[in-house]
């Protein structure tokens, strides 16, 4: 069959394949070790299960409005304000089947075939793809760890053009965990501001940050921007919820409902008992993340130091998410056996051959020098995994 023209550019998603591969691997009794995971690994908070029970029970399983209850926008809208100092009407919120999906949308609703979105590198692994989809064109900033990977004033000012349309900011990021003070979002907003550029602020990780970091949303620093920003968000990773597929974006009115008008045509409603659990989650007790946080945080810090200590390897302290983003090109050019180690596919595919470890080359975030390691996962399998790490770059010649 002929696929689409629109297809040439896209993959699958190359971190949930990782994740898939090594859990294939397990399945058939591999004993594998799995840095690839872009979730939490702790179970959805209790209060917020018993929601979606409720919801069930008394039969709330039918169709709600298309972009989200009432319920659950106002519970977005009293989360903007309590958490972001931001005010949205619900006519300037949509819920969508994750805020991947409000992403899509976003793209779809303002892209036009040949606009420029300015994307920073290393990115997350579906922007591009998004982009392509919306057949606008991806510019690429590069940033490095020496940078502490995140993009300058005079970048994005040198990557406008009279295409650009967007601009997609991702603070904490995925993959680097690097996230920006209140003061750079400023300097960043000065460029911004006034342009017509739609600023998409994927939020998504603002909940987990570390050492007393203070994530602020760059609407909230720069309000003006308000008018021409798109804040993305979702329930996924602040309380484990990645299954339940519910995220949200607030932004102008005209933009929402261009999101709206493509999710009413394609998915209708996300699931309605979710949504129930996502109101649960937002209005319920919060201490729930706190807990999450702490472990985060302990395995975080025995990571990076694990990672400095591997030579070849020298790794970046992330200010928030879940992943470290070691600078690996230590190792590039040296030998596995016969094989020569010449980027982070190859030695993402060593580690999984001879380790038995899945990590996620740094080449799908744009970002060749680097591989990415979740420690969404238990210590135990931390120490199992760096342990096999540190092993096998000893092997190397
Ligand atoms: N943005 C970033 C940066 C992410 O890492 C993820 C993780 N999947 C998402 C958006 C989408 O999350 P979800 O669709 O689960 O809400
Ligand atoms: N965002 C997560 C990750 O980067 C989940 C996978 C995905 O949505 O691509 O691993």
């Amino acid at each position: 069959m002929k696929i689409a023209q629109r297809m040439e550019h896209i993959k699958p998603s190359p971190t949930l394949a990782v994740s898939a591969k090594a859990a294939a691997m397990k399945a058939q009794g591999i004993d594998v070790i799995g840095f690839g995971a872009g979730e939490p690994d702790f179970d959805t908070p209790d209060h917020i299960k018993q929601a979606a029970i409720a919801a069930l029970a008394a039969g709330f399983t039918k169709y709600t409005p298309v972009g989200g209850t009432e319920d659950l926008k106002n519970a977005v809208a009293a989360k903007f304000k309590r958490d972001n100092s931001l005010e949205y009407k619900n006519s300037e919120i949509l819920i969508s089947c994750g805020a991947k999906h409000s992403l899509y949308n976003a793209f779809q609703a303002v892209l036009n075939e040949g606009d420029e979105i300015i994307i920073p590198a290393p990115y997350w692994v579906s922007y591009p793809d998004m982009a392509y989809l919306a057949g606008a064109v991806p510019v690429i900033i590069e940033t490095t760890d020496a940078s502490g990977f995140k993009v300058t004033p005079e970048q994005v000012r040198a990557a406008i053009t009279p295409r650009t349309r967007a601009f997609v900011l991702n603070s904490p990021s995925n993959p680097t965990g690097a996230a920006y003070s209140a003061d750079e979002l400023r300097a960043l907003a000065d460029v911004l501001l006034g342009t017509g550029i739609l600023v998409v602020s994927d939020e998504i990780y603002e909940s987990l940050v570390y050492d007393g970091f203070t994530c602020t949303s760059i609407v909230t620093v720069e309000p003006r921007l308000k008018e021409q920003a798109l804040v993305v968000n979702g329930v996924s990773k602040t309380y484990s919820m990645t299954g339940w597929r519910i995220g949200y974006a607030a932004g102008p009115l005209d933009v929402i409902k261009a999101m709206t008008d493509i999710q009413s045509q394609s998915t209708s409603n996300p699931t309605s008992i979710a949504q129930k659990a996502s109101v649960a989650a937002l209005n319920g007790p919060q201490d729930c993340i706190n807990e999450m946080l702490q472990a985060f945080d302990k395995r975080r810090t025995y990571m990076v130091k694990r990672l400095n200590a591997i030579e070849g390897f020298s790794c970046f302290m992330p200010n928030g998410a879940f992943y470290t983003f070691p600078n690996v090109s230590g190792v590039y050019g040296k030998k596995s056996g016969s094989t020569v180690i010449d980027g982070s596919d190859d030695l993402a595919a060593a580690l999984l051959e001879t380790a038995r470890v899945a990590v996620v080359a740094g080449s799908a975030f744009g970002a060749d020098s680097c591989i990415r390691l979740s420690y969404a996962i238990s210590l135990e399998n931390i120490e199992k995994g760096l342990d096999r790490i540190e092993a096998f770059v000893k092997t190397l010649i």
